[in-house]
């Protein structure tokens, strides 16, 4: 539960805010007092926010180093985190190691577990 809960807050940064987005723009709108913490506008499809966002909202917007880090990891097939660190050391020195779990990773190295081996044999076929 405890490793759960680090992942979770190494993952995720929250803001009390909700993002509104409309056709044309779209802003962040803070829970409780309403105040607009940014805005932003739609280009080609995207909405793009303005300089004048909060930085608070863009770090809560934008993804950690560890959720990027992991991204990579998938996009290239599963690499050893090693490996991945190499060609990533900028971002590789701002996950912490333990934090460095995937669960598609884990599956695939387990293995089954034998079975005792027994002296004991049917007489009688099934
Ligand atoms: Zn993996």
């Amino acid at each position: 539960r405890s490793a759960v809960a680090r992942k979770v807050r190494a993952t995720f940064v929250t803001v009390p805010a909700t993002l509104r987005l409309f056709f044309h723009d779209c802003f962040v709108q803070e829970l409780g007092t309403g105040r607009r913490l940014g805005t932003g506008s739609m280009h080609d499809g995207l909405h793009y926010l303005d300089d004048n966002t909060s930085p608070a909202v863009a770090a809560a917007l934008s993804s950690s180093p560890l959720e990027e880090f992991m991204l990579q990891h998938r996009r290239l097939g599963h690499i050893s985190f090693v490996i991945l660190g190499e060609l990533y050391p900028n971002l590789f020195n701002k996950v912490r190691k333990e934090d460095l779990v995937c669960d598609a990773c884990l599956y695939g190295k387990q293995i089954r577990s034998t079975y005792i081996l027994s002296d004991h044999r049917s007489d009688v076929p099934l």
